[in-house]
């Protein structure tokens, strides 16, 4: 735990993922504000009473939860602090139903994976997977508050204003610090990693159904204008170098297009064979993710007219134009 500059705090909590931690942030001004939560573990709850505790904020003087976007991770004890405390939780609603509907979504990921050529064990071990995750490591508030683009979230002396930036999902928000030039990214921006262009099974005619990569590349374009000296990401270490990260993020994307291009230079090839390709050791959940982005590569490069689709006995092989 370490302390920020302008009333910020970062808090690291456990996460039972490769990743290891999350941060979540506290805004110790009236009315005093966590942004993002940890999963729902005794863990994480432990080190989160304990970090706010050294704080001098204890957990019941928290009056509002600001979930940068729907994930385990990152808003998975919610309601469990909201029911300690009494806080209101914000959030945006894409992500709102996102979560209220998992059930849903699972139902329609399963075909979609397997008409881009995921066979059956792997498609059934990352799905099972993720539900597991997703029942044991959160619970869905239902009590909620929708914050939109744009709004401005007052302190007494602070203000954050919330930006839209789907991609990583479609409701994920950045709190901008606009005063003191930090920006609190969730996981639109991290340290280490590239953050995966999670699939939202949307699709613009026939061809890839996934949208999430053009749309966090608009993302990035969208707080490219922004005076921003610290960035204070979801997962890892603060950011200094605001304008050479999201250059990183432009050039490993079009360094991941190029790859992917090679791939296809072998013949037709299904969004599952090109991830395994590219990511051979991918287990379970990696499965999803590189699937995932592979389709959002995907649906750039047909849109670009770069790459041809056709279907072949149920299944979508892609192949260069
Ligand atoms: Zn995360």
């Amino acid at each position: 735990m370490e302390e920020r500059t302008g009333g910020i705090h970062s808090i690291s909590l456990p996460v039972p993922f490769p990743v290891g931690t999350v941060n979540v942030y506290l805004v110790d001004e009236e009315p005093i504000t966590l942004i993002d939560t940890g999963v729902k573990s005794d863990d994480s709850l432990r080190v989160l009473k304990d970090s706010l505790g050294e704080l001098g904020c204890p957990i019941d003087s928290i009056r509002r939860i600001l979930i940068t976007h729907g994930h385990v991770d990152h808003y998975g004890q919610a309601k469990r602090i909201s029911a300690i405390s009494g806080a209101q939780i914000f959030i945006h609603k894409n992500d709102f139903q996102r979560i209220r509907s998992m059930d849903q979504f699972w139902e329609n990921l399963a075909p979609v994976l397997r008409q881009n050529g995921t066979p059956r064990d792997s498609l059934e071990g990352a799905i099972d997977y993720m539900k597991s995750a997703v029942r044991s490591l959160a619970e869905p508030p239902d009590d909620v508050c929708f914050i939109q683009d744009g709004d401005e979230i007052c302190f007494e002396d602070l203000a954050l204003r919330s930006i839209l930036c789907p991609g990583h999902s479609p409701g994920l928000l950045c709190f901008y610090l606009e005063k003191k030039g930090i920006l609190i990214s969730g996981d639109h921006l991290l340290s280490e990693i590239s953050p995966n262009p999670i699939m939202d099974l949307k699709s613009e005619g026939a061809g890839p159904p996934s949208t999430s990569l053009k749309k966090y590349l608009d993302s990035i374009e969208k707080i490219r204008g922004l005076e921003v000296s610290l960035v204070l990401p979801g997962h890892g270490e603060p950011i200094q170098g605001f304008p050479g990260a999201l250059t990183k993020i432009l050039s490993h994307h079009e360094q991941r297009l190029s790859n992917l291009l090679s791939v296809l230079s072998m013949g037709e090839k299904t969004a599952y064979e090109i991830s395994t390709a590219l990511f051979p050791k991918a287990r379970h959940f990696e499965v999803f993710l590189g699937v995932s982005e592979v389709l959002g590569h995907l649906r750039i490069l047909l849109d670009e007219g770069r790459i041809a689709w056709r279907s072949k006995n149920g299944l979508d092989y892609y192949a260069r134009t």
